[in-house]
């Protein structure tokens, strides 16, 4: 059981598009959050549009209006700093910490969010003082239209986990309204560029628009199965289609079927909000 919650109040921000909105209305005084924890999952990581969206935008609006946007880096015992890619492709790793698709197109277990976000996250909460009798409140970025995102999440002992889109009946579109309204343009999707969660039309426009992040996708995906090859194990996939990322999504290809939306599919909501 929690105890009585803390002052400790923070958005878990995320770059995107609903943690924006919650930026914007704490900005306006509609919700009371002065802190916002941006756990990076690295430069060479994270969405590059996202970041960018970060230090030209979300910094200096959070500045203006008082309330303090902290990015936080994963950092191992030894201090130095751990990125999520560089945790796949450091030599001889056999980590494969991201929701990789099996060959019936599932994502497997993953450890990405927790290590990368969820802890990071909450260390600092508690280097800030919250612990179990006194937890501090988390506001996560969920919105009303993707609300089964919103009931998976083990709660740390020393966090109350809270939902203030959900509470205002907000959703996505809302979120970019609020945004636009302030003055601000609306960001891109935050999330690793190379997150098998991702959509086929991500894919498709990563492959159109970013084609050197679409390149080191698809290396990333030789690379781990080339590990694969010498432990003797299946290929996996950052698609859901049992096929390497550069035939699932053909170049130049512009209309692709229909796809459910199961794709993207993140429970957790510390990632792409
Ligand atoms: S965006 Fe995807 S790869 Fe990155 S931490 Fe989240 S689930 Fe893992």
């Amino acid at each position: 059981m929690n105890g009585r919650a803390s002052d400790l109040r923070s958005i878990s921000y995320g770059g995107g598009v609903q943690s924006t909105a919650l930026l914007v209305l704490a900005a306006q005084g509609r919700i009371d959050f002065p802190l916002f924890l941006m756990a990076n999952v690295g430069d060479d990581s994270e969405n590059p549009g996202t970041l960018r969206y970060v230090e030209e935008y979300a910094r200096p609006f959070a500045a203006e209006h008082g309330i303090e946007l902290a990015v936080l880096d994963r950092v191992k015992r030894d201090g130095t700093v751990e990125t999520l890619w560089g945790r796949l492709t450091r030599e001889g790793s056999r980590s494969l910490p991201i929701p990789v698709r099996m060959s019936n197109g599932a994502p497997g277990q993953r450890s990405c969010t927790a290590d990368f976000k969820i802890k990071v996250i909450g260390k600092e909460l508690k280097r800030r003082g919250a612990t179990e009798a006194t937890p501090a409140t988390i506001g996560i970025g969920i919105s009303v239209d993707e609300i089964h995102r919103a009931n998976n999440r083990r709660t740390e002992p020393h966090e109350v986990i809270t939902y203030p889109l959900l509470d205002l009946g907000l959703r996505r579109t809302d979120c970019a309204r609020i945004i636009r309204d302030a003055g601000l343009p609306v960001p891109p999707k935050s999330s690793c560029f190379f997150c098998p969660f991702h959509r086929p039309e991500t894919w498709h426009d990563q492959r159109r628009d970013e084609p050197e992040l679409f390149e080191k996708s698809c290396q990333l995906e030789e690379l781990l199965n080339e590990r694969r090859d010498e432990l003797g194990k299946d290929h996996v996939y950052l698609t859901r289609f049992n096929r390497p990322l550069r035939q699932a999504i053909p170049e130049g290809v512009d209309l692709l079927p229909m796809f459910d939306e199961a794709d993207g599919a993140c429970d957790s909501g510390y990632c792409f909000t």
